[in-house]
C-alpha cells in the first residue's frame, strides 16, 4: 500500500543521485507523477526504411545503418556518413557534436530517427535521434515510447531504456493501487478504456489501437476536468439565481443611441442584444467581449452601463491604466451629454479633496457612471447600488480580482413572499463602520455581485479562450465600423532609416503624427527601457529638430504618472508631432490623427503586440502605415512572423498562427514559466475537437448534477479537490 506516494529513489537502477537529476529536470518526484509521465513519441522498431527509399518530403524516417566516416569540421559541425547496403546518406550535428563523435564510431551500427531534407542536392537529417539497433525479430509490431528528455539526463545515465525500466516497475507496483478516475458511465458512453488499461498503454502499447485509445482517454479526462473545474464555477453562480434583475432600458439607454453620430454595426447591435438577455435574466452576468481593435467596444459598453442605470443602478468602467481611463472619460461623457448621467472620473491621482464629493457621490448613487482605474474596487470605495463593472483591456482579469468585485454590489434581501431579492431600503440600510464588520444587518442580507462584463482586444485563440475564460460566456464583435481603412504594413532593415525619415517629414507635413516605439528590456529581470527608449528619443529629436518646427514627446515607464500624462496629453492634443515611447501605449490610446506606427527592434515584439500596437494607427479618415524596423541579427523565426504581420491584419489569424508557430506553452507572457495549467498529454493546439467534446460532456454531467452530489459523480469531485486543475496564475495568460 501507499506505493503510489513513494519516491522514484527506490525504484532498481535510480537511486538518491539519479532521482535528484529526474526531479530537477523532470519535476517527478513519486511513482504516481512517473506513471502519469509519459513518452511524446514510440518507435516502431520493426519499421525500418530502407536508405535508397528516403526521400525529402516524409515527415520521418528511421533508418538503420553502419557508420562509415566522421567527419568534425571546427569542433562545431559533426557529419556521420551511414551505410545499409541500399545506399549512403548523411546524419549532422550542430549540437552535442562532441559526445556524438565518441559515440558514433566507424563500424557501429545505429537506429536513426528524423525529418530527413534536401540539402546541396543531398539527403540528410538534421540531429537525428540516435537509438540502439534493432536486432530482435520477435520485437516486430512493438512500440516502444521515448520519453522527454534533456542533455543532462542523458549525460547523467537516464537513458531511454532507463526510463522504460523504471515505468515498467513503476506500474508494476501502482497499477493495483490505482483508482479509477471518471465514472462508468461516461466511460461507457465515450467508448474509453479504463485508467488502469490506458497507463499500462501509454507507456506499453500493446498495438497500435491500443495505443490510440490510450491517448484518447488520457487526453480526454485532462480536458474534461480542465471544464469541468471552470465550469461548475460557473454553474454555482448561475444556479444561485441571484443576479440583479434589470428589466428596462431605460430613458438613457435611448437618448444616447438616438444621439450617436452613426448607427451601431450588426456585431455590436448583437452583442448589446446578448448583454440585455443576461442582464434581465435573474443571474449574474460574467462576459467576455472580445473584439479587435477599433472595432467599437466602448459604445457597447456604455449602452450596458446605461441600462444598469435605467434600472436604478450605478455602473462603473475599469480600464488599465490612467490615461485609457482619462481618456474613456473624456470619450463617454461626450456620449452622455444627452442622457444628463451623472459620471465621475476615479484614479490614483484623484486628489483627496476631490475624492471627498465623488466617495459621498458613489455612496449616496449621485454619482450613477464611474470610470477610472484600479481605484475603482479598491477598499474604501463604497458603492450605493453597484449594478454593472465594465473591466476593459484587462483579460488577466482573473477570478479573484472578479471576486473582489462581487463585494461591491448592492446589499439586498430575500423576500420570502416573492422569491426575489430586493434592494434593501436607504432608512433600513444598517451603517456599514469603516474597515469594521457591518452591524445590523439581517441574516437574510447579502451583496448581490454586480453584472461582470470583461473587454479584450488581445486576440486569443479559441481553444485558449475556452480553457481560461471556459467561466465565462463569450461575445465577439467580428466586424469593424465602416470606413476603416485598411494599414499598410512594412518591414524594412535599418539601411531604409533615412527614407523612413523623409516618409514620416511628408507624413507630418500634412499634418499626420507619428508614434515611434521601442520595445522594453529586461536586463536580470528589471526593466532597463529607459537607455533604449531614450537614445532612440535622441535620435529622433537629431533628425526633427525643433528649430525646424518639429515637436517630440517622450514617454516610459520610467517617469513619474504626472511626467507621462503630460507628455502624452501633448500628443493627443496634437501639440507633438512625434511620440518615442515603449509599450506604455500599447493599449487603448485613441489618437485618430496619427497615421504612422513606427516599431523599432520589431522582431523583439510578439505578435499580438505588435498587433495591439499597429491598431493605434488607421483610426481615422487618412491612409495608415505601420512600419516594422529589424535589427540586422534578426533570425529566421522572427523574420517569419514579421512577415505574418506585413500579409495580414485579421488579429484571429495573427494569434492563430502565433499559437501555431510557437506552440500554446510559448505564447507571449508565458514563455518563461510555462501554461498556467499544465497539460501532460492534451495539446490546445491540435486537440481542439476533444475540447469540444470534453467540455460539452462536463455541461451535460453538470446540467444533470450541478452540485455534484450523485453517488456516480463522487469521484469527479473527489478529482477537483486535489485541485491539480485549478486556474491558480492568470497573471501566465497573454
Ligand atoms: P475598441 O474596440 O478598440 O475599444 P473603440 O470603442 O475605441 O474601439 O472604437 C474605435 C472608434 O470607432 C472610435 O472612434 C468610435 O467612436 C468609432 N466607432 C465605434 N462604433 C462605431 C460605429 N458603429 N460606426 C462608426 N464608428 C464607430
Ligand atoms: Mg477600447
Amino acid at each position: 500500500m501507499g506505493e503510489l506516494t513513494n519516491d522514484i529513489q527506490f525504484l532498481p537502477g535510480v537511486g538518491p543521485k539519479r532521482a535528484a537529476l529526474i526531479k530537477r529536470e523532470l519535476g517527478v518526484n513519486t511513482l504516481e507523477e512517473l506513471i502519469r509521465f509519459y513518452p511524446y513519441r514510440y518507435i516502431d522498431r520493426s519499421s525500418i526504411t530502407p536508405i535508397v527509399s528516403v526521400t525529402p518530403d516524409l515527415a520521418y524516417v528511421q533508418v538503420q545503418g553502419r557508420v562509415v566516416s566522421r567527419n568534425l569540421i571546427n569542433m562545431k559541425h559533426l557529419s556521420i556518413i551511414v551505410e545499409d547496403g541500399t545506399g549512403r546518406m548523411e546524419m549532422v550535428f550542430f549540437k552535442g557534436v562532441k559526445w556524438n563523435f565518441d559515440r558514433l564510431a566507424p563500424g557501429s551500427v545505429w537506429l536513426f530517427f528524423g525529418k530527413p531534407q534536401l540539402f546541396n542536392g543531398r539527403i540528410n537529417i538534421v540531429h537525428p535521434e540516435v537509438d540502439a539497433p534493432q536486432t530482435d525479430p520477435a520485437a516486430k509490431g512493438t512500440l516502444t515510447g521515448v520519453y522527454p528528455s534533456t542533455e543532462k539526463l542523458k549525460n547523467g545515465g537516464i537513458t531511454g531504456k532507463l526510463m522504460c525500466k523504471m515505468e515498467r516497475a513503476a506500474l508494476a507496483l501502482c497499477l493495483p493501487e490505482v483508482q479509477e478516475s471518471l465514472p462508468d458511465y461516461i466511460l461507457k458512453k465515450y467508448g474509453l478504456p479504463s485508467l488502469v488499461l490506458a497507463l499500462q498503454n501509454i507507456h506499453f502499447p500493446s498495438d497500435m489501437s491500443a495505443l490510440a485509445a490510450a491517448t484518447r482517454r488520457l487526453k480526454f479526462e485532462e480536458l474534461f476536468y480542465l471544464q469541468l473545474s471552470l465550469l461548475k464555477q460557473k454553474y454555482v453562480r448561475s444556479r444561485a439565481a441571484n443576479g440583479l434583475v434589470m428589466p428596462h432600458v431605460g430613458p438613457a439607454f435611448h437618448a444616447c443611441y438616438n444621439a450617436l453620430p452613426y448607427s451601431l454595426t450588426g456585431a455590436q447591435q448583437r452583442v448589446i442584444k446578448e448583454i440585455r438577455a443576461d442582464l434581465s435574466g435573474g443571474s449574474q452576468m460574467n462576459r467576455l467581449l472580445q473584439g479587435d481593435v477599433g472595432s467599437g467596444k466602448t459604445m457597447v459598453a456604455v449602452l450596458s452601463c446605461l441600462i444598469a442605470i435605467g434600472n436604478g443602478y450605478q455602473a462603473c468602467i475599469m480600464a488599465p491604466t490612467e490615461v485609457l481611463a482619462q481618456q474613456h472619460f473624456a470619450n463617454i461623457q461626450k456620449y452622455l451629454a444627452p442622457t444628463g448621467v451623472q459620471c465621475a472620473l476615479l484614479t490614483g491621482s484623484t486628489t483627496r479633496k476631490e475624492r471627498k464629493p465623488l466617495m459621498a457621490g458613489l455612496a449616496d448613487g449621485s454619482i450613477q457612471l464611474v470610470v477610472g482605474t484600479h481605484a475603482l474596487i479598491e477598499e474604501p470605495v463604497r458603492y450605493r447600488a453597484l449594478g454593472l463593472a465594465v473591466i476593459d483591456e484587462q483579460h488577466r482579469f482573473g477570478v479573484s480580482q472578479r471576486a473582489a468585485l462581487w463585494s461591491k454590489g448592492p446589499l439586498m434581501r430575500y423576500d420570502q413572499r416573492s422569491g426575489a431579492w430586493a434592494p434593501v431600503s436607504d432608512s433600513e440600510r444598517p451603517a456599514i463602520p469603516p474597515g469594521g464588520a457591518p452591524g445590523g444587518r439581517t441574516i437574510e442580507d447579502q451583496n448581490v455581485p454586480p453584472h461582470v462584463l470583461v473587454m479584450t482586444a488581445t486576440p486569443i485563440p479559441r481553444t485558449l479562450a475556452m480553457t481560461f475564460y471556459g467561466d465565462l460566456d463569450l461575445s465577439v464583435i467580428d466586424e469593424m465600423p465602416p470606413g476603416r481603412k485598411p494599414v499598410q504594413t512594412m518591414l524594412i532593415g535599418q539601411n531604409r532609416l533615412p527614407a523612413m525619415y523623409r516618409f514620416m517629414r511628408e507624413e507630418i507635413s500634412k499634418g499626420r503624427q507619428v508614434f515611434v516605439v521601442y520595445p522594453m528590456i529586461f536586463i536580470n529581470e528589471k526593466m532597463e527601457d529607459v537607455s533604449n527608449v531614450e537614445q532612440g528619443y535622441e535620435d529622433i529629436v537629431k533628425a526633427f529638430p525643433l528649430d525646424e518646427g518639429y515637436k517630440v514627446a517622450i514617454v516610459h515607464g520610467q517617469q513619474s504618472n504626472e511626467q507621462k500624462l503630460f507628455n502624452m496629453k501633448a500628443f493627443v492634443e496634437g501639440r507633438a508631432h512625434i511620440l518615442v515611447s515603449t509599450t506604455v501605449i500599447e493599449v487603448g490610446v485613441d489618437v485618430p490623427n496619427a497615421s504612422v506606427m513606427v516599431i523599432r527592434s520589431a522582431q523583439r515584439f510578439g505578435l499580438s503586440q505588435l498587433h495591439q500596437l499597429r491598431g493605434r494607427v488607421g483610426r481615422g479618415a487618412e491612409k495608415s502605415y505601420c512600419i516594422l524596423v529589424k535589427d540586422p541579427k534578426t533570425g529566421k523565426d522572427a523574420q517569419e512572423r514579421l512577415e505574418l504581420m506585413c500579409a495580414t491584419e485579421d488579429g484571429f489569424e495573427i494569434a492563430e498562427k502565433d499559437m501555431k508557430m510557437r506552440g500554446p506553452g510559448d505564447l507571449e507572457g508565458t514563455q518563461q514559466s510555462g501554461m498556467p495549467i499544465e497539460l501532460h498529454i492534451a495539446s490546445l493546439l491540435r486537440d481542439g475537437a476533444m475540447l469540444d467534446e470534453a467540455r460539452s460532456c462536463a455541461m451535460k454531467v453538470l446540467d444533470a448534477d450541478p452540485g455534484l452530489d450523485r453517488p456516480q459523480n463522487s469521484v469527479l469531485l473527489k478529482e477537483l479537490r486535489k485541485g491539480k486543475y485549478d486556474i491558480k496564475d492568470y497573471s501566465k495568460i497573454s
